[in-house]
């Protein structure tokens, strides 16, 4: 996926300061954050959204899901944080690839 800004940033070739990584994810800061602390956890592997999980992303999901409480606890959310995911057009998507957005730090809307 050549075209896909956050593979670039995944590969290092966007340069981008990484809150966390490991060989299957990687967390960079929200170039346009919309709470005191917005994280965004994207998969290495292109994955364009929710819509598109297969079986053989099951290990991968499940790695994020329970990498992001240790990941939002480095970063000071001691108190709670909202993951969001976007899925689609409709849903308010805009990079398709993967990716959940980790928000907090302040008071956040309700919705
Ligand atoms: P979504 O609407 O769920 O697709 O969210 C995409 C998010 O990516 C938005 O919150 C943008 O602010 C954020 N974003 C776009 N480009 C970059 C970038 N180069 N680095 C960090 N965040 C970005
Ligand atoms: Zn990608």
């Amino acid at each position: 996926m050549n075209d896909c800004i956050f593979c670039k940033i995944a590969e290092g070739k966007i340069p981008s300061e990484f809150v966390y990584e490991d060989g299957q994810l990687v967390v960079f800061r929200d170039i346009y954050p919309k709470a005191p602390v917005h994280l965004l956890m994207i998969p290495r592997q292109h994955v364009a959204g929710l819509n598109d999980l297969q079986p053989e992303h099951d290990n991968l999901m499940v790695h994020m899901l329970r990498t992001l409480p240790e990941v939002a606890r480095r970063a000071g959310l001691e108190d709670g944080y909202r993951t969001i995911i976007n899925t689609g057009r409709g849903g308010g998507q805009e990079i398709f690839h993967l990716h959940m957005h980790i928000l907090g730090g302040g008071q956040l809307p309700g919705f």
